[in-house]
């Protein structure tokens, strides 16, 4: 029975942990954490979730992006589930866009991600999957990875000019 979970938010030390790598993908333990991460990506408007925002301090996360009232402009994809992600950059680009943060309501920030990189991450079989992404979907990816390192975006921002409200992001920005 999967089950829609409470968002752990910014303060909560459970966001500053690293997350264990997953041993056995097909543990009982896994699946249903996998399926309420799935539940609960889905009621939000969110385009992607990591375990240890639902108290699971697992290196799992969900790349989901579709156009929501969040992220309008943003690519419709079936969602992605990746278990023991790692990335490199695979070009020197590097630009900055807005982010937000299911952990973090109220707030967007300018954040300055890889444009291109390579991802290896095992799928739900356990079996280890390439992936070559970019722009939005790297951007997303990087956001996620960062969650499995006790990382927040805001970790990542080069200036507090670069942090609107919510509220001031839909009028300037949307
Ligand atoms: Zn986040």
């Amino acid at each position: 029975m999967n089950q829609i979970r409470p968002i752990v938010e910014l303060g909560d030390p459970r966001l500053r942990q690293e997350a264990e790598v997953v041993q056995c993908v097909l543990a009982d333990t896994v699946i249903n954490i996998i399926s309420d991460m799935k539940a609960t990506l889905t009621s939000t408007d969110g385009v992607g979730l990591a375990a240890p925002q639902i108290g699971a301090s697992y290196q799992i996360i969900i790349i989901g992006s579709r156009p929501t009232g969040r992220y309008p402009l943003a690519p419709q994809m079936d969602p992605i589930v990746m278990l023991n992600p790692k990335f490199i950059a695979t070009s020197d680009d590097c630009e900055k866009d807005w982010e937000g943060c299911l952990s973090i309501p109220g707030i967007r920030a300018l954040v300055p991600r890889h444009t291109n990189i390579q991802v290896d991450f095992q799928d739900t079989s356990g079996s280890w999957q390439q992936l070559n992404l970019s722009g939005f979907i790297a951007r997303v990816f990087q956001h996620e990875f960062d969650h499995l390192i006790g990382h927040v975006y805001l970790d990542r921002v080069e200036s507090s000019h670069d942090i609107v409200t919510e509220k001031s992001f839909q009028e300037l920005y949307l």
